[in-house]
C-alpha cells in the first residue's frame, strides 16, 4: 500500500494547495507534532502493515466485492458497479480508518481513545476497534443524531464506549466535533483523537485518505478482472468530510481518464437555508484545526447544516477536497433529501440492497449524470441502511409520494 505522492498531495507542512494546515492551540502541539513527526515512520514500518492488513482481511472482510448492478445498469443504460462498503464489518468505510487509527494510538503508547460522531457509523467502528483492543473509548455525539441514530448508539455501549451527548449549536456532527478536541486538549498526554473523516490539523487528511485508500486500491485489481481495465470512466462518492470519496478516488487523481464525482448533501434545496452543500455555498475560512472552505455567515459565524443524513451534516469539508474543488479536478454537485430518498428505493426494488442516506446521494446522482452506454461507472456504496430505518419508515408512513 503506497502513499500518494501524486499531483494533488500535501506538502511537508500539510498543505493542499492553500488548504489545510493545522490552526490548533497551544496546549495541542505536543500532541499533534509528535503525529506529524511518527506518522510516516510508523505506517512505512513493515510490522505496521503486516498488522493492518491482516486485520483489514481477517477482521473487516475485505476486500469487499465490487458488484456489477445489472438492472441498475440496464435503468441508466451504462455499466454501473457498487464498491461494496457497506458489507465491511460494522457497516461502513470508517472501520478501514480505525483499524489504522488504533495499531497507530497503541504504537504511541495512548491508553484512551476519543472520537466524534454524526450517523454513529465512525462511534460504532472506534468503539469497535477500542473492544477488540482493551482500550478506553468516549464518543461525542450531537443530540440531534443520538435520537436519529439510536442503534448505533446502543451498539457503541454494548460495546462497552461511553456515549457523551452534545448539547451545544445545532447538536450535529460539528458540534460533536468541537467536543472532541475540547477533551483531547484537556488530556493531551494519554488520549489519541480518532477522527472519523479527512478533516482535522495536519496530519489527520492525509492520515485517514491513506488509511482509506485500500477503496480504489482494491477497485483497480477488480475492474481489471471484471472488464479487463483497471480504471473507470467515472467514479460517485457521498461526501460529507470526504473520507469515503478520498478512498474511492485517491489512485485515479492522477488518471484524467477518470471523472470524480463528490457528491454533497443538498437537503431541502441548496439555496432553501436547510443544507449542507458546503462546496456550493462555501467559503475559505478555518473549521476544526485546518484551512477549508465551509458555511459560514460574512462576518464568520458556521451556519448550521441540514441534511436528512448524519453523516452528511456537516458545514465543512476536508482540505484536499477545498483542493481538488479550486483546482477542477473533482466536480461536486448536490442532490436534496427527497432526491436521496428516492434513489435509495430505486436501489432496494433493482438491487435488493438497502443502502445508508449517506450513500444513496452518490446514487442519486445517477440521474444527472450524462453517461454513454459503454461507460463504466464505480458508486462507493459507503455503508449499509441498518442504522436508517427509522427514518426510511417515517418516509414511508407518511405516504411520500416518492416512496
Ligand atoms: C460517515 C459516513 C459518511 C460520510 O463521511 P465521509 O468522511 O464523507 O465518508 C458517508 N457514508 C456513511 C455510510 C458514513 O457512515
Amino acid at each position: 500500500m503506497e502513499e500518494n505522492k501524486g499531483t494533488y498531495s500535501a506538502d511537508a507542512r500539510g498543505f493542499y494547495g492553500d488548504f489545510g494546515g493545522a490552526y490548533i492551540p497551544e496546549m495541542l502541539y505536543p500532541n499533534v507534532e509528535e503525529l506529524q513527526k511518527e506518522y510516516q515512520l510508523i505506517l512505512s514500518d513493515a510490522s505496521f502493515q503486516e498488522e493492518f492488513r491482516s486485520l483489514l482481511k481477517n477482521y473487516v472482510g475485505r476486500p469487499s466485492p465490487l458488484f456489477e448492478a445489472k438492472r441498475l445498469s440496464a435503468h441508466f443504460q451504462s455499466r454501473i458497479f457498487l464498491k461494496r462498503e457497506d458489507l465491511n464489518h460494522t457497516g461502513a468505510h470508517k472501520i478501514n480508518n480505525t483499524m489504522g487509527q488504533i495499531l497507530l494510538a497503541r504504537r504511541l503508547n495512548k491508553k484512551r481513545i476519543i472520537a466524534e460522531t454524526g450517523a454513529g457509523q465512525h462511534g460504532v467502528a472506534t468503539a469497535t476497534a477500542c473492544a477488540l483492543m482493551g482500550l478506553q473509548c468516549i464518543v461525542y455525539m450531537g443530540a440531534v443524531d443520538m435520537k436519529r441514530q439510536k442503534p448505533n448508539v446502543d451498539r457503541m455501549r454494548m460495546l462497552g464506549a461511553e456515549v457523551r451527548e452534545v448539547q451545544s449549536g445545532s447538536k450535529t456532527l460539528k458540534d460533536a466535533t468541537n467536543e472532541a478536541i475540547r477533551d483531547w486538549i484537556n488530556n493531551p498526554a494519554d488520549t489519541h483523537y480518532i477522527i472519523g473523516s479527512v478533516v482535522g490539523p495536519h496530519p489527520y487528511p492525509a492520515m485517514v485518505a491513506y488509511f482509506q485508500s485500500v477503496i480504489s486500491e482494491e477497485m483497480k485489481l477488480q475492474l481489471q478482472e471484471q472488464c479487463g481495465r483497471e480504471y473507470p470512466d467515472a467514479v460517485l462518492a457521498c461526501v460529507g468530510g470526504g473520507s469515503n470519496a478520498m478512498g474511492a478516488f485517491y489512485h485515479f487523481l492522477d488518471d484524467p481518464r477518470v471523472k470524480l464525482f463528490g457528491i454533497e448533501a443538498g437537503g431541502k434545496g441548496v439555496h432553501s437555508g436547510f443544507s449542507a452543500a458546503t462546496l456550493t455555498l462555501g467559503t475559505p475560512g478555518i473549521l476544526h484545526a485546518s484551512k477549508t472552505i465551509l458555511m459560514q455567515t460574512a462576518d464568520g459565524q458556521v451556519v448550521e447544516p441540514h441534511s436528512i443524513s448524519a453523516g452528511l451534516d456537516y458545514p465543512g469539508i476536508g482540505p484536499q477536497h477545498a483542493h481538488l474543488f479550486s483546482s477542477g479536478r473533482v466536480q461536486y454537485p448536490s442532490v436534496t433529501d427527497e432526491e436521496a430518498l428516492r434513489a435509495a428505493q430505486q436501489l432496494m426494488r433493482l438491487e435488493g440492497i438497502i443502502p445508508a442516506l449517506e450513500s444513496a446521494h452518490a446514487l442519486a446522482y445517477l440521474e444527472k449524470l450524462s453517461m454513454q452506454a459503454d461507460e463504466i461507472i464505480v458508486i462507493n456504496l459507503s455503508g449499509r441502511g441498518d442504522k436508517d430505518m427509522e427514518t426510511y419508515s417515517t418516509h414511508l408512513a407518511e405516504g411520500n409520494a416518492s416512496l
